[in-house]
Parts: structure tokens; sequence; C-alpha cells
């Protein structure tokens, strides 16, 4: 066991923001109904396995892949099938269930805390039954949803015990008391992928949560812990294989591809309850951050609950409310009626809406206005909370060559050079400049004096390349 220091190129440390999120983590009361998608996660779609009418149980498969080639799906409630269909445009396919009061539960078989005296197929497959094989952004390579990777040119685990950015959450919030069964899912994980090490990332404002993890993981002898600021974007992939393998995702590619395999903490814990306790991926921890809720914080809540129902009665009635999904510099609105809680969710915030335009906002910096320059009065004022709303503060203009844009890529790339290309209609010669190597952390657009929509400008391009390519 041995705790490192990484370095890392580019990106942004945030100050304290309004509606910062906090533990302990809450549970929330069941809905009249769930909808549960028949496609979660990074797989594709299942077929379901039950009809209206139906009773269903807690744990019961109710999707499945007629080739088992994409992880199954489980109610997360007891209750009775109302409908199967494209409900209330919420997903193509979907399973809506009536909830009924009741805690049955059923299970795959669990393997125990004994889980390296068996197979490492059989552990890869018992992760792909309860689905937990579909969680982040690339799911984990095992058994039959390999997803065009050989399992066996994977080397590496690197689990990112932290998160980074505006309004992140620290690891002792998520993770609460269960810092041992966290050491265990990294133990399950590394045993059912076969790798020869793992990587775990740590905020080091988190010393506390660190010491816990080092006491639990001891023993294992594969196992690094590396304690790393908590500077944006840091906890993607993308950074954490280049700093902590050594290896630079291809241009488009996934961190596989290089023989590692990227988790976060709640996959981690997943593989715990899927493995010891016999638990599939039915909940998922939520984290509500921003000032748009009476109370930010992280829940617990079923899959398929609808979010206007989980976050409905947190939100604040005396202000409007932008809803972002998948944070807040690289996220996307949604829309709480036809979004549902799925095993790829994992934040909701809410921000003031707030489409006042302001006349030479640049001349007119708060003390509650972030801004990259240090001569923002809120950069002598760090402790106080800064305002967090979905306005631009100000026009956009031209470039003044500041090179904020440069600094804080954690790529490495040329920002404005890119988006220039795409502007000029020449997204082809952006190629040359790596366009595609963009990671779409939306850092460029955050700190741009002159409010260029460069990450914006960016993803235009892929696109114009991607349909240039088609046509060709
Ligand atoms: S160019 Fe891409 S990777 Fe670099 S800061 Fe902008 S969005 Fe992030
Ligand atoms: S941050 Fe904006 S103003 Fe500064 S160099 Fe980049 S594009 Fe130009």
């Amino acid at each position: 066991m041995l705790s490192t220091k990484k370095a890392f190129r580019g990106g942004m440390l945030f100050g304290a923001f309004e509606g910062h999120p906090a533990g302990p983590v809450e549970s929330v009361a069941l809905p009249e109904k769930i909808l549960v998608p028949l496609q979660q996660g990074v797989d594709g779609p299942v077929q379901s396995q039950v009809e209206v009418h139906d009773r269903v149980v807690r744990g019961q498969i109710i999707g499945r892949c007629p080739a088992d080639a994409q992880a199954p799906v489980h109610s997360p409630v007891c209750g009775t099938v109302e409908q199967v269909g494209n409900l209330e445009g919420v997903a193509p396919e979907v399973v809506c269930i009536n909830v009924e009061d009741s805690e049955d539960t059923v299970g795959g078989q669990p393997l125990g805390a004994d889980f390296r005296s068996r197979p490492a197929h059989e552990v890869a497959e018992v992760l792909f039954q309860a689905g937990v094989a579909s969680m982040h952004h690339d799911g984990i390579p095992v058994s039959r949803n390999t997803r065009g990777v050989d399992p066996g040119n994977l080397d590496t685990l690197i689990v990112a015990a932290m998160e980074t950015g505006v309004l992140a959450v620290s690891p002792e919030t998520l993770v609460g008391l269960r810092v041992q069964d966290l050491a265990t899912g990294i133990g399950v994980l590394a045993h059912a992928l076969q790798v020869e090490q793992a990587h775990i990332a740590v905020d080091d404002e988190s010393p506390q949560f660190a010491s816990r993890l080092e006491g639990c993981l001891a023993t294992e002898p594969n196992v690094r812990i590396h304690r790393l600021g908590g500077v944006y974007p840091r906890h993607w992939d993308e950074p954490l294989t280049a700093a902590l393998a050594g290896r630079r995702v291809p241009n488009d590619g996934r961190a596989c591809d290089v023989g590692v395999v990227c988790v976060d903490l709640q996959t981690a814990l997943a593989a715990f309850d899927a493995v010891v306790r016999g638990l599939p991926v039915i909940e998922q921890l939520l984290i509500l951050g921003g000032p748009g809720y009476t109370r930010a914080g992280v829940v617990r809540a079923p899959i398929g609950m609808r979010v206007g129902d989980l976050i409905g009665p947190r939100l604040r009635q005396d202000m409007e409310v932008r809803l972002v999904e998948g944070g807040l510099l690289s996220g996307r609105s949604l829309d709480p009626d036809k979004r549902v809680v799925t095993r790829e969710l994992r934040r909701i915030d809410a921000l003031r809406e707030d489409r006042e335009r302001t006349l030479l906002a640049f001349l007119r910096p708060g003390r509650a206005l972030h801004s990259y320059g240090r001569t923002f009065l809120s950069h002598w004022r760090a402790s106080d909370p800064l305002r967090c709303d979905s306005n631009l503060h100000g026009e956009k203009r031209p470039c003044i060559s500041c090179a904020a844009c440069d600094e804080v890529c954690p790529r490495e790339l040329l920002p404005y050079w890119l988006s220039r290309q795409v502007r000029s209609n020449k997204a082809q010669a952006a190629l040359g400049f790596e366009l595609h190597a963009c990671i779409e952390c939306g850092l460029c657009s955050y700190v741009c004096p002159s409010k260029i929509p460069l990450m914006e400008d960016i993803q235009q391009g892929k696109t114009q390349v991607a349909t240039e390519q088609v046509r060709a």
C-alpha cells in the first residue's frame, strides 16, 4: 500500500457555492408508481419479462436480453405491473409498476465475503446478472457484454473515490459508514477483472476517509491509494488514466482501449452488494445540489422513480429553478416529469434561473460572482458562498487572447483555435489540432471572460465531422 501525489495538467479548483450538498444520506418515501426503463446504463434495450397484472417482487428480473448480451433489469419494488410500453415520453420501453408497501426481496445467490475462492468468471457473471456491469460511463467489460473489449487485455482498475467540480460532494457523505464495503467492492472488481493493479483516487481534503480506506485495504498487495487535490475534472476517466496508469486515452476512445477500467464509488459499492449480499442494482444515491433546493443533500432513491416525485417536496417555491443532470459544466437540462432515476443518473442540480441581461458585467465583479480572474472580489473573499445561477453574466465579445482557456484545458488543447476553425466551417482542419481529444468538460467556456461558447463550438465541430464522414 502506498500513498502518492500525482501531477495533473490544467483543471480548476472551485470555491464554495450556495446550495452545497452535505450528508447524511436520506431515504425517500416510495411513490405510488414506478416507471422502470428497459434500457439503462451503457447497455442496449432488453425485453420485458412481465405482463400487465403480473405481481413482481423487489429484485426480480423484469427485463432480459434474449441473447444475454445486455445486463438484465430488475424491479426496484414490490407491486403490480400496470403497463408495459412507451409511457408518457419517459423512454421507448418502460415497465410501470403500482407500488405495494412490502419489503419482500429476491436476489441472486450471494457468494459472500469468500468470493476470492470462486473463479473470476463466476464473480463476473454475478456482476452481469445484477446489472453492475452496465454502470459507469463505459460499463464493466465482464462475461457476455464486453463491448468489443478483450477482458484479457485489461490489467488496471481505477476507482475514483472522489468528486470534483461545482457542488462536489465529499466521499464521506456518499459512503457514510460503508468504507469496509467499499474496500471489499474494490476487491470484488479487481478479482472479477483479474487486473494486476488497482489505483484508488481520494481527495486530500478528506484525510479521515483516506486513512480509513487505507486501513481497510492494508492487506491488499496490489492496491495503491493516491491523494489528489479537488481540481476539476480530475476524477474523470481520462485525467485519472493519464496520471495513475501513465496511459493516454485515445481521442474519442475509452480507458479500456488502453487496458484500464475506471469506476466510481457507487459502482464499487454496487459490486459489493451484488456479490457479497446478492442484491441487484435497484436503487441509486443521488446528489441534489444548488440553491433551488430547500435542503441540498444526498438521497437514496429507487430506480424508476420519477424525478418530479423525488425532488418536488424539496424544491424552493420562491424562485424559478433550472434542473441539470450530469454536472453544471458539462451536463444538460432535464424535464422532471419525463426523467426517472436510472443506473447512470448520479446528480440533479437545481440552479436559480436568471435571464436578466447585465450590461458591461465584466466591469462589475461582485463578491458572489465567480471568475477565473484573480482581480474579482470573490477571489479575495473565498469563504463566501458563490452565486449559483443560469446567467452568463455578460455578452459574447471578441477574444482578448488571455489564454485562460488554454491554461485550464486538461487535455492540453487550444480551445479558441478549435472554436475558430469550427466557426469558419473548417471542422476538418480542427482534426489536425486534436478536436476529438476534447472530453467536453466545459472548463474553457466557463473561464472565458469574453463569454465565447468554446465547448459548444467544439461539440458542433465533432458533429460536423461525423456528418461529413457519413456523407463521404
Ligand atoms: S477544449 Fe474540451 S477538454 Fe479542453 S477545456 Fe474545453 S471542453 Fe474541456
Ligand atoms: S479564454 Fe476566451 S478570451 Fe481568453 S483566449 Fe480563450 S477564447 Fe480568448
